[in-house]
């Protein structure tokens, strides 16, 4: 059935017709629990009606014009984004590679408004920020980077969560501009950092006048508990890039910069066709206006917390977990050995989930799940893990 698509994706037998909330159901009629998202997209579920409503009405007004002139909703858009997240100014693609392409070439630039001609930036072990060429190469993963070489040059890597390392980076050479970083890896594993990771950096940003670029495009848009996730540390990067839940579902990314950084891409140095259309930026104001209208990034840390109380006193002890963890609703459960067949038992169970670096459960719940879904998605779940590590 799916012949004439390239076979960039080994996916799974189903096809969704519809959604309400966190329930999608397919071409069978089947219905399941979502806990996934899309991979932490629709953090307000399938079919919100605020979204619904702003895309019936911006369509009926105008699609698109160009970015060749003024654009009201995007400016709006612009102008919460900023106010939300203590940045300055916005650029708007239409992905999260996009947005992490801005960042790569703000550095750049960066770098050559300071006199370095080689301009390099420090990224991450088990990192991901794409699948365009130069954010695969910053990307820490060798399967991705398979058979695309020679890869976008400028990238030094070090150890996820390991300050010293980027020290000694810094000292080793003499032509770094940034630090691209994850707040917490998602793709790499659910991987939380030390709690003053992200200060730690920020203090090296600043003595070394380097620019910190977080990738929030998965831990953005209050997946963690907070608006971004460098809040939880009370600190401000100097560009920031989102995309997956700022439309819920609707395509569009944003690079956000501050101070110096804001200065950087000028007339003429960077675009985008698509890039902040009517059409999308309307999605995203209807997008931050239901998180706050409905407390939603509050209730994230609660209802994490709730979701890995109840994997805990399931798993917690069991044979072959190692750990379960979270922030906010970006949860990982791992295991001591691969377990991608989960991804399958669940399906057949009526439950998205995801396995990512082959032995982390990755759960990432839209927003909206209800306490009734939060317990069914425990006990959904649970005894799958459990049956699967009993004959391992
Ligand atoms: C998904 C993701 C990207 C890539 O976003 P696309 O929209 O697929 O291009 C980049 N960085 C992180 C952290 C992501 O999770």
């Amino acid at each position: 059935m799916t012949s004439h698509i390239m076979p960039t994706y080994g996916r799974l037998a189903v096809t969704f017709e519809r959604g309400e909330g966190a329930w999608l159901w397919d071409s069978e009629n089947k219905r399941y629990l979502d806990a996934l998202s899309g991979i932490a997209v629709c953090s307000l579920g399938h079919a919100h009606p605020a979204v619904h409503k702003a895309l019936c009405e911006q369509s009926q007004k105008l699609l698109h014009t160009s970015n060749i002139y003024r654009i009201g909703v995007q400016e709006q858009l612009a102008d919460q984004l900023t106010a939300l997240s203590g940045m300055d100014n916005v650029f708007f693609s239409n992905s999260g590679a996009e947005a992490n392409e801005a960042a790569i070439k703000l550095a750049r630039k960066y770098g050559y408004g300071l006199g370095i001609d080689q301009p390099a930036i420090i990224v991450m072990e088990k990192s991901f920020h794409g699948r365009t060429l130069a954010t695969l190469s910053a990307t820490g993963n060798a399967k991705i980077q398979q058979g695309f070489a020679p890869l976008v040059e400028g990238f030094i890597r070090v150890p996820y969560n390991d300050v010293g390392a980027v020290a000694d980076a810094i000292s080793q050479h003499n032509n770094i501009v940034a630090i691209l970083v994850e707040p917490i890896q998602g793709e790499g594993g659910v991987n939380i950092p030390a709690p003053d990771y992200l200060n730690q950096l920020r203090a090296l940003c600043d003595q070394h006048h380097l620019l910190l670029m977080l990738d929030e495009i998965q831990t953005g848009i209050g997946r963690t508990g907070q608006f971004l996730a460098y809040q939880h540390n009370r600190i401000l990067p100097d560009v920031c890039t989102l995309a997956k839940a700022l439309g819920n579902g609707v395509p569009i990314g944003a690079c956000l910069a501050r101070g110096k950084a804001a200065e950087v891409l000028t007339a003429g140095s960077h675009g985008s066709t698509f890039g902040g259309n009517p059409l999308a930026c309307s999605a995203a104001l209807a997008v931050l206006a239901t998180l706050e209208a409905d407390g939603l990034i509050a209730a994230a840390t609660r209802k994490g917390d709730a979701i890995c109380a109840g994997f805990s006193a399931r798993l917690q002890g069991q044979p072959h977990i190692v750990d379960i963890r979270h922030k906010g609703m970006m949860i990982g459960i791992e295991l001591d050995s691969p377990c991608a067949e989960l991804v399958g038992q669940a399906l057949q169970a009526g439950l998205l989930i995801n396995v990512t670096n082959e032995r982390t459960i990755r759960l990432l719940p839209p927003l909206i799940m209800d306490e009734a879904q939060i317990q069914l998605l425990v006990d959904t779940l649970s005894p799958l893990i459990l049956a699967f590590t009993a004959q391992l």
